[in-house]
């Protein structure tokens, strides 16, 4: 028997309706509604189904969930209002993205994102897939009521032939997690990226326990790395400092502020079969490391530095910008003449052409120049709908700084 992927209600869906002209952009496949964008917010449990209805004509436009408690009242799951919010409906999508993936991946990259969440039409479902075990993250209330995460995991564990099966919570306030299939992935789960190989701690570690957004751009490093002293600030495990490794590095130092996640560097380091005496890992603060270094004149021939997002809130913004210019100051500084410069935001809230301003201005206040080598992203297993520009939360630049 198929097991529900939907927690479906026997209720009818609620009724909502728009307070302003959002139809188009709603049509063009942005998925969020905010409270304030609605005539009313009726009382309801988080994660009941909803069909939304224009602001002029009372026309049924979309089908999605509905939490009265969030700011983020409305999500789209689809824009056929005709289209029931089923298991059939669910399992379409799933093989969907699925199909998308195995556009991409092979046997030498066993570590992806299967559900993007809104840019698979799965409005807050996360599932990452590392070799044989999966993650699975529900983003608030809304989803985690919504969606059924015995049935996907049943599912997801189905499709991929799977062994484990796990559910993270969001904050990492008392449990770690919890099994739905198979064992706790309590030790770390090796798996392959481009032919790399990892060792990620999915429980423990940050996001589902890798960066498999940065996919793209380590690539790219591992491109341009030959021959060059490498500095990776904001290492986390290390992917960054293996990629450089492994095409070529004459020396890599990766710092950051955890020791745990060092340590993990360290051993993904060893398990590519690169010499130990090539890895220097230094647990400290990224920017008393780069102010430091500036003191004692140090340099490095490739600086990477990828922090944690300065600007959670469109609040924060502008602190964020004025933190991010004196990060990338300070990291041009310690990059060699003519020595490459990678530098990255994940903020959802700095948007590409501010990004590139952070950037001139930064190099600009290090008394540098700069000529812009390539610009990044997200890797494509995370699918963003093309109106839906807060999703494409990661900027990366590659620069040569003269
Ligand atoms: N580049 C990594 C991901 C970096 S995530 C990759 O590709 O896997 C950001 C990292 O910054 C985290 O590991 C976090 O521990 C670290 N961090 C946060 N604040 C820091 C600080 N002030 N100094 C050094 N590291 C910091």
């Amino acid at each position: 028997m198929v097991m529900p992927l939907i927690n479906t209600t026997k209720t009818a869906p609620i009724k909502l309706r728009l307070a302003r002209d959002l139809v188009r952009t709603i049509k063009r496949g942005h998925p969020w509604v905010f409270a304030d964008a609605l005539r009313q917010t009726p009382a309801a449990l988080p994660g009941s189904p909803a069909i939304l209805f224009d602001n002029k004509k009372d026309r049924p436009i979309a089908r999605g969930f509905y939490d009265v408690h969030s700011p983020l009242a409305f999500r789209v799951c689809t824009t056929d209002p005709a289209e029931p919010l089923d298991n059939a409906w669910a399992s379409r999508q799933f093989a969907r993205a699925a199909a998308l993936r195995r556009m991409w991946f092979d046997e030498q990259t066993t570590a992806y994102r299967l559900f993007n969440g809104e840019g698979d039409s799965l409005p807050g479902l996360i599932c990452d897939i590392y070799a044989d075990t999966a993650v699975l993250q529900l983003d608030g209330d809304g989803p985690a009521a919504f969606w059924n995460a015995s049935g996907i995991a049943d599912w997801v564990a189905g499709a991929l032939e799977l062994k484990a099966v796990c559910l993270k919570p969001q904050s990492r306030q008392g449990d770690s997690g919890r099994a739905l299939i198979g064992l706790l992935p309590i030790r770390p789960v090796t798996f392959l990226e481009n032919g790399v190989r990892f060792q990620a701690n999915l429980l423990e570690g940050q996001k589902t326990g890798f960066f498999l957004d940065q996919r793209d751009n380590r690539r790219l490093i591992g491109q341009v790395a030959a021959g060059r002293r490498v500095l990776n600030v904001f290492g986390y495990t290390g992917g960054f400092s293996v990629y450089a490794g492994l095409g070529g590095a004459g020396h890599v130092t990766t710092v950051d502020l955890a020791a745990p996640a060092l340590q993990m560097a360290g051993q993904n380091w060893a398990i590519n079969g690169l010499p130990p005496d090539n890895h220097l890992t230094v647990a400290a603060d990224a920017f008393e490391f780069l102010a430091q270094a500036a003191r004692q004149k140090k340099i490095w021939d490739l600086v990477i530095v990828d922090p944690p997002s300065f600007a959670p809130t469109k609040e924060s913004v502008k602190k964020a910008i004025a933190a991010y210019q004196n990060l990338f100051a300070s990291a041009a500084t310690v990059t060699a003449s003519d020595g490459l410069l990678a530098v990255a935001s994940c903020s959802s809230h700095i948007d590409l052409p501010t990004f590139l301003t952070i950037c001139e201005e930064g190099i600009a206040q290090a008394r540098r120049r700069a000529t812009l080598l390539s610009v990044g992203g997200q890797p494509a297993d995370h699918p963003t709908p093309l109106p839906f520009s807060e999703f494409r939360y990661l900027k990366f630049g590659l620069m040569r700084v003269e």
